[in-house]
């Protein structure tokens, strides 16, 4: 995929030419830190795309690196999803993939080297003491007892942590900064802390492990990471970000800068709850259709293509916003409408006989694309007996209704004007089938009724179709912001997923493994199963945005 269109102009990059232009920097270097516990989101597309661009544009790195400080939840597997996301966006990796882990060691030594200056020591205050003795907004802090050991003590007991004589919770390793601080993230927050979990890479090696605050700021140091961009709810961790940068021996210093993330109507982009939905099964998996998650949106039959241009034209700011989902919607559309060859398909067959065809069969030619003739023409078969869809039958007479009526003529789509004689309803009363009549000299012929074009249905040939199992995706929660919901469970939508039995034209039975198309008049879809038991799946990508 090309990408030469850069982001919008955006405020981070006006720092980043200030910071060329006054050579603070000879060449940029940004970095992706996605931590290995669930899959990517397209929130986290928003990061990739404008940490690679920036990459791109200045000529400078872009750094995939895990950040694995966390082994509770961490886990090989999603590495290795995370690493095709990130190449199904369309990025050759970003050469360079780092992990946090990788600097265990020299992490380690710099926590000493604050030992040493008296800027941290063990605290062995539980995690619920350590909480409440933290303060708030309004109450300062209160300082642990343990605050005052010497430094030799806070070595001693330092090593002790990191070679297992405490269990876990004992012990950890806090800064010593103010505990009156304004900022409650300055005061003693926690450096390190006992896990006596195996790390998917550094397996039973370390028992300690840095917290995401002290590790973060040190990689970006040792990677030469020029701008480190990160979301918004960090701005208040900068200070510390900063504190502890200052307060070691390093040889580079990065600089942190934050963007707002991406909130999406309709979508929850918070890992957490994404997990939470896999777990409880209220979705197949974290590839699922109606996932915010990469893998879910490819599965749909999202493009990258469209993915990428939908985060190029969101543009970054620094200030927080939701963006409704149609903003996304229409980058999906725009990049199908372009190259979808079209097709017929009827989601809810309701049977039509034409009385005055004979058993014969038409062969009728249509354009596989009407918006690019020089794809060229299908054949589509015609013959007496015909689905429509049932949504295109109202039995009650209603002049405002475009569509079949009894009496009212209407046209099959590239093919005959018809008008509907006579129904045929089972005893339950619903409707079995309609009898109708064909006008056999209308075909691709302009007709008017009083002077207004007929209207268009579509159809397909009974005895040709394709019998197909349609995946209908609606929305996974019913209100427009459930990030706002603590109990989610509550807002999932009942009809997020309808699977219907459908016919299709016969043309689709060649289709590939998630190639999209257009079903005419109702939406696009992508096949995602081939001929399983004999039958097609196909899932529906979007409907069609005037239907
Ligand atoms: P989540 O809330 O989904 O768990 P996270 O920030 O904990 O997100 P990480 O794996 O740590 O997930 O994220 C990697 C990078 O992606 C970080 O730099 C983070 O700021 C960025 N990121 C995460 N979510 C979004 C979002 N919604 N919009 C933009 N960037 C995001
Ligand atoms: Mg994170």
């Amino acid at each position: 995929m090309k990408k030469k269109y850069i982001y919008k102009k955006n405020f981070i990059f006006n720092i980043i030419k200030k910071d060329l232009i006054c050579k603070k920097y000879k060449t940029i270097t940004t970095r992706f830190p996605p931590e290995p516990n669930g899959f990517l989101h397209i929130g986290h597309a928003k990061s990739i795309f404008l940490n690679l661009n920036i990459a791109k544009k200045y000529n400078g790195k872009c750094n995939l690196r895990f950040d694995d400080t966390n082994p509770n939840s961490e886990n090989l597997k999603y590495i290795k999803f995370i690493i095709k996301d990130i190449k199904w966006l369309g990025f050759k990796i970003i050469n360079n993939i780092y992990y946090t882990s990788d600097y265990f060691n020299i992490i380690y030594k710099y926590a000493k080297e604050l030992i040493k200056k008296n800027l941290a020591y063990v605290d062995e205050l539980s995690k619920n003491k350590i909480h409440k003795y933290r303060g708030t907004l309004t109450k300062p802090g209160k300082i642990s007892p343990f605050r005052n050991r010497s430094i030799k003590e806070n070595l001693y007991m330092f090593k002790k942590m990191k070679y297992g004589y405490f269990p876990e919770g004992a012990a950890c390793l806090r800064a010593k900064i103010n505990m009156s601080s304004f900022n409650i993230v300055m005061r003693d927050p926690i450096l390190y802390r006992i896990k006596y979990i195996k790390h998917f890479k550094t397996n039973k090696t370390w028992c300690i492990y840095p917290t995401y605050d002290f590790s973060h700021c040190i990689s970006d140091s040792l990677e030469k990471i020029t701008h480190s961009l990160c979301t918004l709810e960090f701005l208040d961790n900068r200070i510390l970000y900063n504190w502890i940068l200052d307060n070691i021996t390093k040889k580079f210093n990065p600089c942190q800068y934050e963007f707002s993330r991406l909130n999406l109507t309709y979508y929850i982009l918070s890992k957490r709850k994404l997990k939470f939905l896999v777990k409880n099964k209220f979705v197949n998996n974290w590839d699922d259709p109606r996932m915010p998650t990469l893998s879910g949106l490819k599965c749909k039959g999202y493009s990258s293509n469209s993915i990428y241009n939908f985060c190029k034209n969101i543009g970054i700011t620094n200030q927080e916003s939701l963006i409704n989902i149609e903003t996304l919607e229409h980058y999906v559309r725009n990049d199908l409408n372009k190259k979808s060859l079209h097709y017929m398909g009827v989601i809810d067959p309701l049977i039509i006989i034409i009385k005055n065809m004979g058993k014969h069969i038409e062969m009728i030619l249509m354009l596989k694309n009407p918006k690019n003739i020089k794809e060229g023409y299908r054949i589509v078969p015609f013959s007496k007996k015909i689905y429509i869809d049932k949504s295109d039958y109202k039995e009650k007479f209603d002049k405002n209704y475009k569509r079949l009526i009894l009496g009212r003529k209407i046209r099959l789509r590239n093919s005959y004007v018809i008008k509907a004689k006579k129904i045929i309803k089972n005893i339950c009363g619903n409707i079995k089938k309609i009898y109708c009549i064909y006008y056999y000299n209308t075909l691709n012929k302009k007709i008017k009724i009083n002077n207004k074009s007929i209207n268009v249905i579509h159809w397909v040939s009974k005895k040709h179709s394709i019998p197909v199992t349609i995946n209908l995706y609606n929305h996974l929660f019913k209100v427009p912001n459930p990030g706002k919901y603590k109990n989610i469970i509550s807002i999932i939508n009942p009809n997020s997923l309808i699977i219907k039995n459908s016919y299709v034209e016969p043309n689709l039975y060649y289709l590939k493994n998630y190639n999209s198309f257009q079903l005419e008049r109702i939406g696009y879809f992508c096949l995602v199963k081939t001929k399983y038991k004999n039958n097609l799946i196909f899932n529906r990508i979007i409907k069609l945005k005037k239907y």
